[in-house]
């Protein structure tokens, strides 16, 4: 990568911008769309070496495409900028693009899960990967363990009552309450405990932060929100630093689960990540801006966003983040008609599930992400029933505000 660079880059559009590299028969400026399903070999004998060797990216589709090596060497080099690994050199990260957030989780989890085996995670999940714990794991044997990770003594706790944990994941911050977990303590302890840690990145990114930096083991991210920005495809990434275990067993069970992505959605990946920083900035500017003005505001009962000082886990997200995000929630007085009546009165702002998109997103958990839980489990995740959850854009502030203050009117 970038082999002719005889400098180090110091900032992450230039390695969002030239990671990929120009390399193509074509000499195409941009990595092309490889709109094919197989690779050709010129002999039997060419086809039986690349069987054998490490680059399967040009052998079949399913196992990778020219189009995903560029996305995934970006992904890599972004989520390994400024780190190094145990061995004091560059960390070198291997990413396996896959379909969707949920097929990279759904590679992470069974590739490093058996039946028999149980999974530590926290309260207030992505309402996905709580389902996939609870309905999908469950019934392949593998049980999830839920405890309030931000509380060490009932992280202990549950790892000795536990022996069948392995794996450690956590998500931070996490929906809706944007609730946050200490990546270094949680993996200080895991790893005392010999157990493998894994962090979906989705909400902050690798701009905002990096948690192979506390020696993590896996990263993952929904490509569908902040990474491609313009909400123009669905797709996730599975990182690791352990090069050897993701080239053997997590390749295998990659291709063999079969959630690999597509060549399209890959180059509009590709072209989103190019504006990643730019767009961070501004999405995160905003966002102070939209929470000071809700927090102010006599129709708001109380706003959830990890840059104010009230919110509870203020400390440990100014800790291991760049900056607080993009991402809030909030109550409007009044309980659920009051917010439904908010919800419809917004003019700018857009009304879809999702998040991370250039344009400001709201949804409403209770009643969309995460009505798959019952009322009782929503509760105990802090989801009550008028939350509104807020993924702010890069729309002039101004206009947001504007519709914001007609809508509480
Ligand atoms: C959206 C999301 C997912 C699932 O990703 P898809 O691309 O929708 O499959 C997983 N985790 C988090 C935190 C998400 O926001």
């Amino acid at each position: 990568m970038m082999a002719h660079l005889q400098f180090p880059l110091t900032g992450i559009s230039s390695l969002a911008l030239h990671s990929a590299g120009h390399d193509n028969a074509e000499h195409a400026h941009l990595t092309p769309i490889f709109a094919t399903s197989t690779f050709t070999f010129d002999t039997a004998r060419e086809g039986m070496e690349r069987f054998a060797g490490e680059d399967k990216s040009r052998l079949y589709g399913r196992w990778g495409n020219p189009t995903f090596t560029a996305a995934e060497k970006t992904i890599a080099a972004l989520e390994a900028f400024g780190l190094t690994g145990d061995d004091g050199l560059p960390l070198q990260l291997k990413a396996l693009l896959h379909a969707s957030g949920q097929a990279a989780l759904t590679t992470l989890f069974m590739s490093n899960l058996k039946a028999g085996d149980a999974v530590l995670s926290h309260y207030a999940l992505y309402g996905g990967t709580h389902e996939l714990f609870l309905k999908v794991l469950a019934e392949a044997g593998i049980e999830t363990i839920i405890a309030d990770l931000r509380d060490l003594n009932k992280m202990e706790d549950a790892i000795k009552k536990n022996p069948a944990i392995k794996l450690v994941h956590i998500e931070t911050p996490a929906n809706p309450t944007i609730q946050c977990i200490d990546i270094a303590a949680v993996t200080i302890m895991a790893k005392l405990y010999g157990l493998l840690v894994s962090v979906d990145n989705t909400f902050a990114t690798p701009y905002l932060q990096q948690p192979f930096k506390y020696g993590v083991d896996f990263v993952c991210h929904s490509t569908t929100k902040f990474l491609n920005g313009h909400g123009t495809s669905i797709g996730g990434v599975l990182m690791g630093k352990n090069i050897e275990l993701m080239n053997t067993k997590v390749w295998k069970w990659h291709i063999l689960l079969g959630g690999n992505s597509n060549p399209f959605d890959a180059f509009l990946l590709m072209n989103g990540l190019k504006t990643l920083e730019l767009r961070m900035d501004r999405h995160c500017s905003n966002a102070v801006e939209v929470a000071n003005y809700l927090n102010a505001h006599t129709a708001v009962s109380h706003v959830n966003y990890a840059g104010l000082a009230t919110h509870p886990d203020h400390a440990v997200a100014i800790k291991q983040m760049k900056h607080t995000g993009a991402l809030m929630s909030f109550e409007v007085k009044g309980g659920i008609e009051a917010g439904i009546r908010f919800i419809d009165k917004l003019q700018l702002c857009v009304k879809a599930v999702s998040l991370g998109t250039v344009d400001t997103l709201v949804s409403h958990p209770a009643s969309m992400s995460h009505k798959g839980l019952s009322k009782e489990e929503r509760e105990r995740f802090g989801i009550t029933d008028g939350l509104i959850r807020f993924s702010t854009g890069i729309e002039n502030i101004a206009d947001i505000l504007t519709d914001l203050e007609q809508a509480l009117k």
